[in-house]
């Protein structure tokens, strides 16, 4: 009999693993995620395998995410040599993710020593190298859409379009065990179907175990039609206002997902600012490889581009001005109004966006507009919350800037629309729910028993199941 061990992001949102443990020895691990959020929760990070990396026979990647992928240069460091499985857009945005990963826990270690040289304490050593996510990369095994791969003895995996960001996959997995054939289905993260430029999740109908995310199970997202004519009309009262307007954002998806608004606005001469400025060099980037994946974007979205003759980013919106240079960053801190800043970090826990609220969040002519979710305890969340004074870079700013929450650009399904996606399944497969804080899930579980009458499992953290 097959096993499955539920290893991380059960209960909670991050650290996404899962291990599959064949009846003839294979050894697949699904995901391997870091976990991101309160400090206890990071400090788990450095904790060892439950597992033994060396004893892994295949590595299976659903999208390039950090809490996806964020502990693979670990585990190359603990000694695993064998392949990482992902689509091939998926191994394009790992390379981004992991080596600024591995840049950041190494510029973290460099200041905790220093710190701790001063208390006479011995040195720490970062979580991972970039040497180490180096090894995990050259480890990449890139494998296409709804392409059937052996990737351990009796394990056969094959991926299928999951929406969320470029390259995300539902991860279908069949495992044999003597003559039958026992089929797994790990939903990974779904995205919303009222996102734009990525295609819907693909339904799928055949299962026995099903991992489904549960993120968003407790409620349905705003339409993004609403949310759309919402961050309009923020844009033209900063443009009456004389400010600039501010976007923290994330590099990898959100980001995209606002420059093709942007330049729907701008084509539709709605957008009244004369410059967007893109200050990420991540985000620059991942631009450039969501552009070389065109032919994975939603038929409708490319239809649009396709009639504007769109090749490039640049050509959607030509007012985009990317800074990949701190000297070009700085520069924009000399204009005043009629600007859109779109920066990093997502939640303002470091990055350019900082810099920029020096230079802007303590003028009442301009407007912060936060188009996702802020975790507690992030500067993000302490804005949003209504902080009056802020402390960034020592020094304290009053926050006079206007500040919005946009609520409707989730990357990920919504309630109505895990529920949907669930539904397409045959003969109502075991389920259990992943990815998600427990109240979340509890409120999932209830309407899938009242709409579906399905009965679904929260796992505990470790627990093992038979498939
Ligand atoms: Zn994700």
């Amino acid at each position: 009999m097959a096993l499955l061990n539920f290893l991380g992001a059960i209960q909670q949102v991050t650290g996404s693993c899962y291990l599959i443990e064949s009846r003839d020895g294979a050894r697949v691990l699904l995901d391997c995620g870091m976990r991101q959020g309160r400090r206890e929760e990071e400090d788990g990070n450095s904790a060892p395998f439950a597992f033994d990396p060396r004893s892994l026979d295949a590595v299976v990647i659903s999208h390039a995410h950090i809490d996806h992928t964020g502990l693979l240069p670990k585990l190359t460091a603990a000694g695993y040599r064998g392949p990482i499985f992902a689509t091939d857009a998926s191994c394009e945005l790992m390379e981004l993710m992991l080596l600024d990963a591995a840049f950041l826990q190494e510029k973290d270690a460099e200041w905790e020593n220093k710190w701790r040289a001063r208390m006479g304490k011995p040195a720490t050593r970062p979580l991972y190298t970039t040497a180490d996510a180096e090894q995990a990369l050259s480890q990449r095994r890139a494998l296409p859409y709804q392409q059937v791969c052996e990737v351990a003895k009796g394990v056969q995996i094959t991926f299928h379009d999951a929406g969320h960001i470029l390259g995300s996959a539902i991860v279908e997995i069949a495992v044999q065990d003597h003559h039958l054939t026992r089929r797994l289905v790990f939903s990974g993260d779904l995205g919303n179907t009222c996102s734009p430029l990525l295609r819907d999740p693909s339904p799928l109908s055949q299962a026995d175990v099903v991992l489904l995310e549960s993120t968003y199970g407790d409620r349905d997202h705003r339409c993004s039609e609403a949310t759309l004519d919402e961050l309009a009309e923020i844009l033209q009262q900063a443009h009456r206002d004389g400010g600039n307007v501010l976007i923290p954002s994330f590099a990898v998806g959100r980001t995209q997902d606002l420059i093709y608004h942007l330049g729907r606005f701008y084509q539709e001469g709605r957008l009244p600012q004369q410059a967007v400025f893109l200050d990420s060099p991540m985000a620059i980037r991942a631009n450039a490889i969501y552009s070389r994946n065109y032919d994975q974007f939603a038929e409708a979205d490319l239809a649009m581009l396709r009639a504007k003759n769109v090749k490039r980013v640049e050509d959607w919106l030509p007012i985009l001005r990317c800074t990949p240079t701190p000297e070009e960053s700085m520069a924009i801190n000399r204009i005043k109004s009629g600007a859109i800043i779109i920066a990093g970090s997502g939640m303002c826990t470091g990055g350019r966006i900082v810099h920029h609220f020096k230079h802007n969040i303590w003028r009442q002519e301009c407007h912060v507009v936060f188009p996702g979710f802020q975790a507690r305890g992030t500067l993000g969340r302490s804005i949003v919350d209504g902080a009056e004074f802020i402390k960034v870079l020592h020094q304290r700013f009053a926050v006079r800037a206007k500040v919005h929450t946009l609520g409707g650009f989730s990357a990920h399904a919504g309630r109505a629309q895990l529920i949907d996606w669930v539904s397409h399944f045959d003969h109502h497969p075991e389920l259990y729910l992943v990815h998600g804080e427990l109240e979340k899930m509890q409120a999932l579980q209830k309407t899938l028993k009242e709409q579906l009458n399905w009965d679904a499992s929260i796992p505990e953290p470790g627990e093992q199941i038979a498939i």
